[in-house]
């Protein structure tokens, strides 16, 4: 069934991507290209998944007794997903609850309905009834009741930090289980002996993709000494080189931002960074006169106390802060409330190992950011969460182990 569902996405993919880019102001040609392809390949990943799965043997744990372990189905569980990626995001939720057997009641982001509604249609026709249940309508209201429903028995969140404690609260009362991706702000550490055109091309990139609006974005970047300078002119020349806002929409790299009011609320985060001393605004800088966009931005100058370098602006905003040891590039990377990804860009492996294995994040890239693979955990430490999306660590997380013993004889 679930590669049915993939193979009628992919029969519908230009529509799919049409109404994620409608809907979200996404450029329609990235829209096609990575979240429906990365949808299409996530619901048929689990599809292989669920027939692979391992697990301790069966044996005679106990004097005449076999033991043996099962995974089932956890119930119900209660999806909710957010805006910035609403067909892959409900991928992600859905591929791996209805592979492990369980039912989901979905509710998409009252921002971003619309490509929901269309694979509801067609989950309608390949699923048996109620299976998969999707209800539209605000967190306040409609989620509340969602997550505090005695009928539900796993709550699955990807949303804001806040939100996320609204779902622990809900379920403390019924003793729910939980799934929480909330949100990053990711360290991003430059080494004087990285490759400065990769690091630039690879942040011009992975920075702004999808206005900013992701929560591993690279966001927060840490440049040694003997680098910094040369990262901060190019990359914000590379920031302002951006395509954006074009009538023809196939030419553009980012989108708007999704609504005014989160435009509004990255440029008071800049405009609050720019009036210190000691902040310099190298490029963008500005919402644009039409729509909801908002000019790639290189706030550089900012220190690692500051509002700018701390807390997740969630917009194509990127600080740059100078540093001058690893140890110190280590314990600011470290210092944060969030927990989602990281990346390190240097020449020495040993270097990238070290730190690769002290970064507190559910991720790591070395001399790369932000790429993710079906096959592969995503999912953070610290306020950013917990429970794993994608990958056969995804799929255990909507199942529960289970234990069966039979006497001999
Ligand atoms: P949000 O928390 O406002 O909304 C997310 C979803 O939760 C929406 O469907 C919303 O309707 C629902 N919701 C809101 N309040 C609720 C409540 N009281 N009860 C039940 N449901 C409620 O977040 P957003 O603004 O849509 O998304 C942006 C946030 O999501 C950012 O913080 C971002 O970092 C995070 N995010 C995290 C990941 C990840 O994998 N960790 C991925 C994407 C987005």
């Amino acid at each position: 069934m679930l590669l049915r569902v993939a193979r009628r996405i992919e029969d519908d993919a230009d529509t799919f991507a049409a109404l994620d880019s409608l809907n979200c102001g996404k450029p329609i040609r990235l829209a096609r290209r990575d979240d429906v392809s990365a949808t299409i390949d996530c619901w048929r990943f689990f599809a292989g998944a669920v027939r692979n799965q391992h697990g301790q043997i069966a044996g005679e744990y106990v004097p005449d007794h076999t033991s043996m372990v099962r995974r089932d189905a956890i119930g119900v569980v209660a999806s909710i997903a957010p805006w910035n990626y609403p067909l892959m995001m409900m991928a992600w939720k859905l591929a791996p609850a209805l592979a492990g057997g369980n039912t989901v009641v979905f509710k998409p982001s009252e921002q971003t309905p619309l490509s929901a509604m269309r694979l509801a249609r067609i989950l309608a026709e390949d699923l048996p009834d109620g299976v998969v249940n999707v209800i539209a309508g605000r967190g306040q209201t409609v989620g509340t009741q969602l997550i505090n429903h005695p009928g539900i028995d796993m709550i699955s969140l990807t949303g804001d930090v806040a939100t996320g404690r609204k779902v622990l609260d809900a379920a403390a009362r019924t003793v729910k289980r939980t799934h929480l991706e909330l949100g990053g702000k990711a360290p991003v550490l430059v080494f004087d002996d990285a490759d400065l055109a990769a690091v630039v091309a690879g942040l011009r990139t992975w920075s702004f993709y999808n206005a900013g609006q992701d929560c591993t974005a690279a966001c927060r970047v840490y440049a040694q000494r003997g680098i910094h300078d040369r990262l901060v002119a190019d990359l914000s020349a590379a920031a302002a080189s951006i395509t954006l806002a074009e009538a023809d929409d196939t030419r553009n790299e980012i989108g708007p931002l999704i609504s005014q009011r989160q435009r509004d609320r990255v440029a008071s985060f800049v405009n609050r960074a720019r009036e210190l001393d000691h902040v310099e605004i190298t490029a963008g800088g500005e919402a644009m006169a039409q729509g909801f966009y908002y000019r790639p931005t290189v706030v550089a100058g900012a220190r690692h106390e500051d509002e700018i370098v701390r807390r997740e602006v969630f917009g194509p905003v990127v600080s740059i802060t100078a540093f001058d040891t690893e140890e110190q590039a280590l314990s600011w990377a470290n210092d944060s409330d969030y927990g989602l990804s990281s990346s390190v860009w240097t020449g020495d492996v040993g270097r990238a190992m070290t730190l690769a294995a002290r970064l507190r994040y559910g991720c790591t890239w070395i001399n790369s950011h932000f790429l993710l693979a079906n096959e592969m955990p995503h999912g953070g430490l610290k306020q950013s969460g917990y429970g794993k999306d994608l990958s056969c660590a995804s799929l255990e997380d909507y199942t529960v182990l289970r234990h069966v013993m039979v006497k001999h004889g």
